[in-house]
C-alpha cells in the first residue's frame, strides 16, 4: 500500500481528523539515516504527525517544521513537512541504542525524555507564527497533544505507531489526529473518549489490516463521519547541488578562501536526506567568486569580474556609495 492520509470530519463539523498510513515514507527516513530501531520509532512518529500537520494547512506554499530539543540521548529531532504530503526530518543522534520495555515496546519516552517541542508554521505571513511546549512524556504522541491543548487551544486525541521488524526495516507506520472543535457536544466527546479506550495501539490496529478510514472508522464511526479526501504521502527532500552551494555561499569570504586554497575537494552532506555532495576544487573557487562579487555588489561596486583580483577592502576605501555614510 502506497502512503496516503485521509481528512475527515465527524459530528456534524464538531471533530475533524486525519489519519496516515506511513510504512514507506519511515522506512524511506530509516534508510537515509541508518537510524536505530528506537530512533526509527522516534523520528517515524515525528515525521507522520507532521505530515498530517502538513495535511491541516490550506496554502500552496506553507510551511509547518516540529522541533524537539531533548534532553536524552536523542538529543532532537527535526521534521518539516508541506501541505502537499512532503515530509523530510532527521535525529540529531540516529543511533541511540536502548533496551526494549516490556512486552517489546520500544523505549522512545526513554530516547527522547524531556525538553521541549516547537512548531513552526510558515503560511506566507510577514511573521511564521510558532508554539512552543515542554516535552510530557518524550513519546511524541503524548507531547503533540499537550502542545494542540496549550498552544493552539485544541483538545486533540493523537495516536501514533511505528512497528519495526527484527531485520530493523519498518513493518508497519501510522498514525491519527483527532481534533474538538469548542462546539464539540459531551456526549460526543464522551463516545470519542471510550472509543480511544477501547482500541489497541495504531500499530496493533494496522496489524489487523486496518487502513487509514479503517482507523478512522474504528474511532469515529456512527457519529456521522465524513471521509472528505486523501493526499498522498512521501518522505522527499528538496535539496540539489545548487541550493548547498548557495548556502555554502554564505560563509565567510576568510573561511571559503580556506577551504579554496587547500585545493582538496570539501564535501556537504544535507541534514535532512543525509545525500552528499562533492565540490571539487576549482568548485569552491567558484564559490568564493561567487561570493567576493556578492561582497563586492553589497559594498556598491556593481562592476565586474576584476573584483576576484582586487581586494574587497578597496571597494571599502572610497565614499559610502552605498548611501550610508562612511
Ligand atoms: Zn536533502
Amino acid at each position: 500500500m502506497n502512503d496516503y492520509i485521509v481528512r475527515a470530519t465527524a459530528a456534524d463539523g464538531a471533530v475533524r481528523a486525519f489519519a496516515i498510513h506511513s510504512t514507506e515514507l519511515v522506512e524511506e527516513a530509516r534508510k537515509h539515516h541508518n537510524t536505530t530501531p528506537v530512533m526509527t520509532a522516534a523520528l517515524g512518529r515525528t515525521l507522520s504527525a507532521a505530515a498530517m500537520m502538513g495535511a491541516m494547512m490550506k496554502g500552496e506554499d506553507d510551511i509547518l517544521t516540529i522541533r524537539i530539543k531533548s534532553d536524552g540521548p536523542a538529543e532532537g529531532l527535526l521534521v518539516t513537512a508541506d501541505s502537499h504530503g512532503n515530509v523530510k526530518g532527521y535525529a540529531y543522534n540516529p543511533h541511540v541504542l536502548l533496551p526494549l520495555k516490556r512486552r517489546g515496546k520500544l523505549d522512545v519516552g526513554g530516547a527522547v525524555a524531556s525538553g521541549f517541542l516547537s512548531v513552526t508554521k510558515d503560511l506566507g505571513l510577514k511573521e511564521p507564527y510558532t508554539g512552543q511546549c515542554e516535552l510530557q512524556t518524550g513519546e511524541i504522541g503524548d507531547d503533540l497533544a499537550y502542545y494542540f491543548m496549550t498552544s493552539e487551544q485544541t483538545p486533540s486525541a493523537v495516536g501514533l505507531g511505528v512497528l519495526v521488524d527484527v531485520d530493523s526495516t519498518v513493518k508497519q507506520a501510522g498514525g491519527f489526529i483527532i481534533q474538538l472543535m469548542p462546539f464539540a457536544p459531551d456526549e460526543v466527546i464522551d463516545r470519542l473518549e471510550a472509543r480511544i479506550a477501547e482500541v489497541g495501539s495504531v500499530t496493533q490496529l494496522m496489524e489487523e489490516g486496518l487502513s487509514p478510514e479503517g482507523i478512522l472508522e474504528r474511532l469515529l464511526g456512527g457519529m456521522d463521519l465524513q471521509l472528505n479526501d486523501t493526499l498522498p504521502a512521501r518522505f522527499y527532500c528538496d535539496c540539489s547541488k545548487e541550493k548547498i552551494s548557495r548556502v555554502l555561499g554564505t560563509l565567510s569570504v576568510k573561511d571559503l578562501s580556506e577551504m579554496a586554497d587547500a585545493g582538496e575537494s570539501v564535501e556537504i552532506v544535507c541534514d535532512f536526506c543525509s545525500t552528499a555532495y562533492v565540490f571539487a576544487a576549482d568548485e569552491m573557487k567558484e564559490v568564493l567568486r561567487q561570493r567576493m562579487l556578492k561582497l563586492a555588489g553589497r559594498l556598491g561596486v556593481l562592476n565586474d569580474e576584476s573584483m576576484y583580483e582586487t581586494p574587497a577592502i578597496e571597494a571599502k576605501a572610497g565614499p559610502a556609495e552605498d548611501g550610508t555614510d562612511a
